[in-house]
């Protein structure tokens, strides 16, 4: 299967590298110059697997205005806030018989890919697993050999043989991917999880494992799994998980996955750039008010990443 990455940042790589490896043909798209460029001059990027053995693996890299292939399908991942205009750089390329497919964190980018996709061929799914890049054409891998999972599912809820070819692809590159048929309570399980410990990990720079070991970390996630859920159910959501598998799913991984991990968030603002915050806790505020709903503790929390971002500025 053809295959082009567009934001190969840390995810991006983590998937174009592994299915590359898994013998799919695989082009990168970026536009962030000092990386695209310290790729093109070493050669491919640096990865390592769990910290270790550092290789140097071989990418063909592009920036949007340069880029002439033409994919099976697009894996969209930028940061959120990053999607409009880099669909703006790209859609002179995209095809209509061409997917799309993502596994970014947060909402707010489903309805922006609709802007150049079709409904059939937009596949959505999240990610459970942490990858770092250390920086311009160097990426880490963690949990590198099988480790995480991950779940998707077509915009449509009706797999077709497309899908079921992307799963297969998914498997061979030890994604260990499980493919749903509810689109919308899919991507939300992902946003409740990354709402606590993204969020919290983040404003109080601790890992995951420091969060969930701290003797009031289960009432502090089950007041804003309970605040979330209740937005979701207004908005008409069918959550793939119940409130508790949701808890026990934020303390497995906080306990025993990725104990070491520092959230995606809290990289993002140790390298002083803007969160994700505004849609993942951001996003249920808002679907809560387009639903009657006041979730006051995510408005609060969104309020303090938004201060705890400007506080890093002055470092
Ligand atoms: P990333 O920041 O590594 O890369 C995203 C884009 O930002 C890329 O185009 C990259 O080149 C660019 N970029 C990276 N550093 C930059 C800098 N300092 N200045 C300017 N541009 C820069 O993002 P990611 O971690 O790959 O995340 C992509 C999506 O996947 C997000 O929605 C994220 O929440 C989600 N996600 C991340 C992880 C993870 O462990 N990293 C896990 C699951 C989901």
């Amino acid at each position: 299967m053809k295959f082009t990455v567009v934001g190969s940042g840390a995810m991006g790589l983590r998937y174009g590298v592994l299915l590359q490896e898994a013998g799919n043909q695989v082009d990168f798209v970026d536009t962030w110059e000092p990386h695209v460029e310290k790729m093109r001059e070493q050669g491919g990027v640096y990865v390592s697997r769990d910290h270790q053995d550092r290789e140097l693996v071989p990418v063909n890299v592009y920036y949007p205005e340069e880029y002439k292939g033409d994919p099976d399908c697009y894996i969209f991942f930028t940061k959120q806030m990053q999607l409009a205009d880099v669909l703006k750089r790209c859609h002179a390329f995209f095809k209509p018989t061409q997917y799309a497919f993502t596994c970014m964190n947060g909402m707010g980018h489903v309805e922006k890919l609709l802007n150049y996709f079709a409904p059939e061929k937009l596949i959505a799914g999240t990610a459970l697993v942490a990858t770092v890049l250390n920086g311009p054409g160097d990426v880490d891998f963690i949990g590198a050999r099988g480790a995480g999972t991950m779940n998707l599912a077509n915009y449509t809820e009706k797999p077709d043989d497309f899908t079921h070819k992307l799963v297969t692809e998914l498997e061979k590159a030890q994604f260990n991917p499980t493919l749903t048929t509810n689109f919308k309570g899919t991507l939300m399980a992902k946003v409740v999880f990354n709402s606590v410990v993204n969020t919290l990990c983040t404003m109080f720079e601790m890992t995951m494992g420091e969060y969930a070991a701290y003797k009031g970390a289960d009432d502090m996630s089950r007041q804003l799994i309970n605040e979330a859920y209740d937005v979701c159910e207004r908005a008409g959501v069918k959550m793939i998980n119940t409130r508790q598998e949701e808890l026990d799913s934020v303390n497995y991984v906080s306990k025993v996955a990725n104990p070491l991990h520092y959230p995606s968030m809290y990289q993002d603002m140790h390298n002083y750039r803007p969160t994700e915050v505004d849609f993942i806790n951001g996003y249920l505020v808002k679907l809560g008010k387009e639903n009657d709903y006041a979730a006051r503790t995510h408005a609060f929390l969104t309020h303090e990443v938004h201060l705890a971002e400007l506080q890093k500025q002055k470092e």
